[in-house]
């Protein structure tokens, strides 16, 4: 499994959003494919769009689930998605 092409913050404050990490598609859809999330905390947030932008990717903040607790910086990447290895 792929790590996430760009920086991310160093951060252990709780987070409080989910950023998707898109591919864009070939065709030109910038949702081409979801291929990670990452969860960041007020602060970051913005450091975090505007590195997935700087890589040519796409992001976009979606709020908490309920119930979910999770850090700053942490990443989830989708086995489906391009950074996955494969379907
Ligand atoms: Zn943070």
């Amino acid at each position: 499994m792929k790590k996430i092409p760009f920086p991310l913050p160093v951060c252990d404050q709780p987070a409080t959003g989910r950023i998707e990490i898109y591919t864009p598609d070939p065709a030109g859809d910038a949702f081409g494919s979801l291929d990670a999330s990452v969860y960041a905390c007020d602060a970051h947030e913005p450091d975090v769009i505007a590195a997935a932008w700087a890589a040519d990717m796409t992001a976009y903040r979606i709020e908490m689930a309920p119930g979910v607790d999770r850090t700053c910086s942490e990443v989830y990447v989708y086995r489906t998605g391009n950074l996955g290895g494969g379907q």
